[in-house]
């Protein structure tokens, strides 16, 4: 009889050498394995071939299980299996509902650690090109969700939108234009903005544009989910922002 336990893992942003060692160490032990749509399925390639494996992500836009059902899942299928390897995209701790879950889990005395990730919210940037944070461009950067539990965008996007901090928007594609509409009232109509669809992913799409004209850009190239909205001066480092906007200042400048 095994000894039930979880592991709570990040599975990176997309690219699956983009998981930790001790992350891959833990679905190697596994006995049985759930995992989300954001997670890359690759990864179970890892696995025992035994190991029974869970699909608890979205089927058809709709979740298959409630939060409450993977929740028990988890205890139940420890109990009866052992090591419980929990498989969520990017870092478990950011907007993954990770803690719920250990709470849950801890509630039965089954021991369960956490194998941090990197977040698609620095990685989907980086891997077009995109800092976070530079000297002399953003101090700091905040990571906000579009849609908060009850659906509706995060009111720290209003606060966000008053400082000079880089922001980065997950889950926030179907709420990109009240997003916009936002740093426009704060005179925020001229700032960067790059979208990242699948960052780090094979079928990886991105643009840059400005708050002005984002919300075309995202029309006419048909970028959707998942992907991060980056906002802030950083974005200007791009070199396709350089070519696109800046260089046409300095020809308008030299007239
Ligand atoms: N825990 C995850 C975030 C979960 S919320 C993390 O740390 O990355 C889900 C949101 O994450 C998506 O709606 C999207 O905004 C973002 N996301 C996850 N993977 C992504 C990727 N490869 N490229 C772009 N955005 C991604």
């Amino acid at each position: 009889m095994n000894i039930p336990r979880i592991s709570l893992i990040g599975a990176g942003p997309g690219d699956i050498e983009l998981i930790t060692l001790k992350g891959i160490k833990a679905i190697e032990s596994a006995d049985v394995i759930l995992y989300d749509a954001l997670a890359n399925e690759e990864l179970l390639a890892y696995a025992k071939p035994d190991a029974v494996k869970v699909y608890v992500g979205k089927r058809l836009g709709k979740y298959v299980y409630t939060q409450e059902q993977i929740n028990y899942q988890i205890v139940q299928l420890a109990l009866e299996y052992g090591h419980v390897v929990r498989l969520k995209g990017g870092d478990p701790f950011v907007f993954g509902r990770g803690f719920e879950e250990i709470e849950y889990v801890r509630s039965f005395n089954i021991p369960c650690e956490v194998i941090s990730g990197v977040t698609s919210a620095i990685a989907a940037p980086a891997s077009v090109g995109i800092p976070v944070t530079t000297r002399g461009y953003a101090e700091s950067f905040w990571v906000i969700t579009g849609t908060t539990k009850t659906g509706e965008l995060s009111n720290d996007i209003k606060l966000a939108a008053q400082s000079t901090a880089t922001v980065v928007v997950l889950m926030g594609m179907s709420k990109l234009e009240q997003i916009c509409a936002i740093f426009t009232d704060y005179q925020k109509q001229d700032t960067p903005v790059a979208i990242v669809q699948n960052g780090t992913r094979d079928n990886a799409k991105y643009l840059v544009g400005t708050i002005e004209d984002i919300v075309s850009k995202v029309k006419t190239k048909k970028l959707s989910n998942p992907a991060v909205i980056v906002i802030g001066e950083v974005v200007s480092l791009h070199p396709e922002f350089i070519e696109t906007y800046l260089k046409e200042e300095i020809r308008t400048m030299r007239g």
